[in-house]
């Protein structure tokens, strides 16, 4: 039987969007499909225009601290429709190099949603299309709590869409979103309080960052009420008030939910195709990225594995590659670098200490200490803290955590040192570069 394509890609993320140009350079005829915005998640409503508002957060902390270094900078305020308008202008630029990209690469893009209505043919935007083969890449989405009067709350999409920097902010949840934004938000002058369930922030994080990182929030002022669940959330007058289990209320002009994503597979029929999902609500994939159906394929977070935007683009590079590049590889999901941008970041690559430990002994090289900029600038807070994980018996470094400012741009580094497999005794004989914090992971004893 001919298709209409060789592949259709649902969904025009990080993931979906590499895995359809790679396909069509390698010669596929290939149709995707966005119902939202190219570029997904990641570009409109993420790791993009998040870091826009990070650095603009930084800012602010740059010009308190230059002080110290002889300047006279009056920090007269904030306009947060200012950055807004820069930081959509960016994104819409963003939008049109990903839909560039595709056309350039002979894609077909479709400005639609895409549904099953069997194995190989979709409903795109009310026109029937088929394909041989189908990529699953539609991402994940936000969720609410489910507590009384939730809806009041935002979720990480509805940031994007302010134009004023609310007073009293809330975040709930301890995990990357709700950290980084609970940082960004007080670094913009909001007062913030921080509500989460565990005793620490961070969960599956090493323990001494996570230590550290409370350290780090407390000192900025983010008021943290930990080990709470939460009760409702309710209007009152012009403000909103969370009630937390066991009585505490916090009083707030806007409150965050960052308490997690699920895959976006609501209504694209999956069943009409034979895929299955996970009981958490995942497609089910194989290690080759296969569904239960054999010839759809599913990447990137609606497979729920390691939801970052490197990873999707890795894995839909190495699926394109292998079905229609004569190359057959998978992308590795052991030691990937990440960063959480809080202040300061943390970069992180390889096993914790409390992993490591629970496969063999490991010896732990430790440093904590003030950055030369801030033993200048006097900012309270803002000791890094940098740890490797290494095995006794191979000398292998397993684990390299850090919290410090510039710990995503070293982690990149570090990162290929550890994936490598390098060993402590590797690490010494590197030479340092000084002055640097960078260094201190090559003269750890
Ligand atoms: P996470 O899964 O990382 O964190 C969810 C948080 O919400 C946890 O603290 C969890 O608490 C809490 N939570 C869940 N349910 C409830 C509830 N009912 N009541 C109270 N708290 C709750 O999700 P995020 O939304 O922060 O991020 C999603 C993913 O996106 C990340 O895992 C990451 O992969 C990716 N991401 C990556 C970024 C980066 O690379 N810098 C930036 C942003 C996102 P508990 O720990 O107690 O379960």
């Amino acid at each position: 039987m001919a298709y209409d394509f060789d592949l259709f890609v649902i969904g025009g993320g990080s993931a979906g969007v590499r895995c359809g140009r790679i396909a069509a350079t390698h010669g596929a005829r290939v149709g995707i499909a966005e119902e939202r915005f190219w570029g997904g998640t990641c570009v409109n409503v993420g790791c993009v225009p998040k870091k826009i508002m990070v650095n603009a957060a930084e800012y602010g902390h740059w010009a308190e601290d230059a002080a110290a270094f002889g300047w006279s900078i009056e920090r007269t305020g904030f306009d947060l429709s200012v950055l807004k308008a820069a930081r959509d202008a960016e994104v819409a630029r963003l939008n049109g190099i990903y839909g560039r990209l595709l056309t350039g690469a002979g894609c077909t893009i479709f400005d639609a949603r895409a549904t099953f209505i069997d194995a190989h043919t979709l409903d795109v935007g009310g026109r029937r299309v088929t394909a041989e083969r189908i990529v699953i890449a539609v991402g994940g989405r936000a969720v609410r709590p489910e507590i009384p009067g939730a809806e009041l709350g935002m979720l990480s999409d509805d940031v994007f869409d302010l134009t004023e920097v609310p007073r009293r902010l809330c975040v709930v949840g301890s995990g990357y979103i709700a950290l980084e934004f609970a940082c960004v938000f007080r670094g913009l002058g909001a007062e913030v309080d921080l509500v989460y369930r565990a005793d620490l922030p961070l969960r599956g994080f090493d323990q001494d960052i996570r230590v550290a990182l409370k350290d780090a929030l407390e000192a900025q002022g983010i008021r943290q009420h930990v080990g709470h669940n939460l009760a409702r959330l309710d209007r009152q007058g012009d403000h909103l008030r969370l009630s937390l289990l066991g009585g505490e209320g916090i009083e707030a002009d806007a409150v965050l939910f960052a308490t997690g994503r699920v895959p976006h597979v609501q209504g694209l029929h999956l069943d009409r195709a034979g895929v299955m999902c996970t009981a958490k609500g995942a497609v089910e994939v194989d290690e080759e990225h296969r569904t239960t159906a054999p010839n759809i394929y599913a990447i990137g977070d609606v497979t729920d594995k390691l939801n970052l935007t490197p990873m999707a683009t890795a894995v839909g590079h190495a699926l394109a590659d292998t079905l229609f590049g004569n190359r057959p590889r998978k992308a590795s999901y052991l030691n990937v670098p990440t960063a959480v941008f809080t202040s300061p970041p943390i970069g992180t690559v390889g096993m914790t200490e409390a992993d490591a430990a629970a496969h063999g002994p490991v010896d732990i090289y430790l440093t904590q200490f003030t950055p030369m900029r801030h033993t200048i600038s006097k900012r309270p807070g803002r000791k890094s803290l940098m740890k490797l994980v290494v095995c006794q018996e191979s000398r292998k470094v397993l684990g390299a955590h850090m919290l410090g400012e510039d710990s995503a741009e070293i982690m990149q580094g570090i990162g290929i040192a550890v994936a490598a497999g390098l060993t402590k005794e590797d690490f010494d004989r590197t030479i340092g570069i000084h002055p640097t914090a960078a260094e201190e992971f090559v003269t750890l004893r």
